[in-house]
């Protein structure tokens, strides 16, 4: 089969945290009068989010989801309710951030991250959970004011952060960092391994963008610093993935070597080497190679190159 070297390739389901159908319906995010009527409305959906985990439960088909309640059933904390969409069914959400997840009488809900059940929640409430745990991990790590130190309120339902002395208005932020599925003049996909990865993970290159620097010299640039390999013209932007760990959107790529001798940085970069197909195969069927994690879009790129499904981590 011949693999495709641009585009997702080989499956059809959506790229994981990437889709949730949801209107984020930013123009209701200052409007109070109509954010108090939505989440005193019997059908808005609320869910709580704690440290990057919320509580899932098995639906009656098996399914993994997200544990709701109406607003009514949800504890009053105003200032830390962020105010996430509207469903194509006309529901709202909200999620709710808290010092800690709530008990649940039942013992049949469990607390998860979206490493965990990113890949298994539906598409709607993945990205329901990307959204919130994106503005938690932001929120928590910008309570006070870049421009002046004082300490900053919540606004816009969780969207805003505003400082009450100099009145400026923060904003969430994302880092972009490019992820990049290397390839030479054999067409051999290079992949590396870092050093804290559990034995035989192989994944693809990645790295943050600098200030001042375009995402295809980034591409270049962390490539070359990680394995001392040399990066042509060929660079081309593949998709996008949010990855809130804690506040990155992952720019895939594919790019083409034009050397091929690697030297690893031993930093970030353990091991590194250029797997043919065949040898990918070969070391996934022997054990000797781990794919990386299903969720990341580093699966995906792999798998564009690889023509077929990689294994299950
Ligand atoms: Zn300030």
């Amino acid at each position: 089969m011949e693999a495709t070297l641009t585009g997702l390739g080989a499956t059809d389901r959506p790229l994981a945290l990437t889709y949730s159908g949801v209107d984020r319906a930013a123009h209701h995010r200052m409007d109070e009068a109509w954010l108090a009527a939505a989440w005193s409305h019997p059908t808005t959906r609320v869910f709580v989010v704690s440290g990057g985990q919320v509580l899932v439960e098995d639906g009656p088909d098996g399914r993994t989801e997200l544990v709701m309640t109406p607003a009514f059933d949800a504890p009053e904390t105003e200032m830390h309710r962020y105010f996430l969409g509207i469903a194509p069914d006309g529901v709202r959400y909200f999620a709710l951030q808290k010092d800690a997840l709530p008990g649940r009488m039942d013992g049949a809900a469990r607390a998860a991250g979206l490493r965990e059940v990113g890949g298994l929640l539906s598409p709607l409430e993945a990205g329901l959970m990307v959204h919130a745990v994106a503005l938690e991990n932001w929120q928590r790590m910008h309570r006070f004011c870049s421009r002046c130190g004082e300490r900053t309120v919540i606004a816009a339902a969780g969207h805003i952060r505003r400082c009450p002395a100099c009145l400026t208005e923060h904003y969430p932020r994302t880092d972009p960092a490019v992820i990049m599925l290397v390839t030479d003049d054999q067409d051999r996909a290079l992949l590396g391994r870092q050093l804290h990865w559990p034995e035989g993970r192989f994944s693809t290159l990645a790295g943050f963008v600098e200030p001042g620097e375009s995402i295809e010299q980034a591409v270049r640039r962390e490539v070359a610093e990680e394995v001392g390999v040399t990066v042509g013209d060929d660079v081309s932007y593949v998709a996008s993935q949010p990855w809130p760990f804690p506040s990155s959107l992952m720019l895939g790529f594919n790019a083409r070597a034009v050397s091929s001798e690697i030297t690893v940085d031993g930093e970030e970069i353990h091991e590194a080497r250029w797997f043919s197909r065949e040898d990918l195969r070969a070391a996934f069927a022997s054990g000797e190679v781990l794919p990386p994690s299903g969720i990341s879009i580093a699966a995906r790129l792999i798998e564009g190159w690889y023509g077929a499904p990689l294994p299950r981590p």
